[in-house]
């Protein structure tokens, strides 16, 4: 009796996996339907769409941000939702009760630890679906100026206020470029490394975009490295890319100084919440 007890509850809690994780993947993977009536947001595309019939297909460039939990368009925007942690190791993964896994040593001589420990947060993000120049260039703010595909935020060259150089803090930087501000959000200020080390990403690939919309490549371009010289001030210019076969403008990650962006927004950038 007991042993058919336990079969029907082990049962039950295999079922209810199964349905939770593939609803899941419904909400997170599927880029043709706007999110179901049982999702959060759909206070925010209901209200806005009248009768919600207006069905949108997400552009498969988004697609390959595989650090999203949820994706959808709203109305000339899209929104992409992340908790906005490394999915490699790093030492600020120390005593963190939820991913120790991830806990990894750096064991260069330059590397002087921060006092910070990564921490989730949930961000969302809204990006213009088709950037355009902006007439004026607005300075990119401290925090949040974009992100990677894989969910980790993109900041811009400064430390803080005032343009405070990057000089000190490159030295907290981990094993794959990243470190944890004050309140534990993990961002990059150089090359991710741990993504042009894939082999499905590699250095001249799209490695996330800017809140703009605007796309960012790697270091290299057809066999060589791109310098600030290749780029205008924004640290971008526009050509043909894989991802875009009609052209588009991109911003370049460079191993110089300002490194991602240059003097602010190629286009209106959206916003990033956290
Ligand atoms: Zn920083
Ligand atoms: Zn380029």
């Amino acid at each position: 009796m007991k042993f058919i007890k336990n079969l029907f509850y082990l049962l039950l809690s295999i079922s209810i996996l199964t349905s939770c994780g593939s609803s899941e993947n419904e909400d997170n993977m599927d880029p043709t339907t706007l999110p179901s009536t049982d999702d959060n947001d759909d206070d925010d595309t209901t209200s806005g769409d009248g009768d919600g019939s207006a069905t949108t297909v997400i552009p498969d460039v988004y697609k390959k941000i595989y650090g999203a939990t949820d994706m959808y368009i709203d109305g000339d925007m899209i929104v992409i939702e992340m908790e906005g942690i490394p999915d490699h190791n790093s030492p600020y993964y120390e005593n963190t009760s939820w991913a120790s896994e991830r806990y990894e040593a750096y064991n260069s001589q330059d590397f002087r630890k921060n006092p910070n420990v990564i921490a989730s947060v949930d961000r969302t993000v809204r990006m213009p679906l088709n950037p355009e120049e902006a007439s004026n260039h607005q300075e990119t703010q401290l925090g949040t100026m974009g992100i990677a595909l894989n969910g980790v935020a993109f900041y811009n060259q400064y430390a803080g206020p005032n343009n405070q150089a990057l000089t000190d803090e490159i030295f907290s930087f981990d094993q794959y470029n990243g470190h944890p501000q004050n309140v534990g959000v993990y961002h990059y200020h150089l090359e991710p490394t741990y993504l042009t080390s894939q082999d499905t990403v590699g250095r001249d690939g799209l490695l996330g975009f800017l809140l703009d919309g605007f796309p960012v490549y790697g270091p290299m371009e057809n066999g060589s490295a791109v310098s600030n010289n290749d780029l205008d001030d924004y640290h971008g210019h526009s050509h043909v890319t894989s991802d875009y076969p009609d052209g588009i403008y991109h911003y370049h990650i460079t191993s110089e100084d300002p490194y991602i962006n240059g003097n602010g927004y190629y286009g209106t950038p959206g916003t990033s919440t956290e």
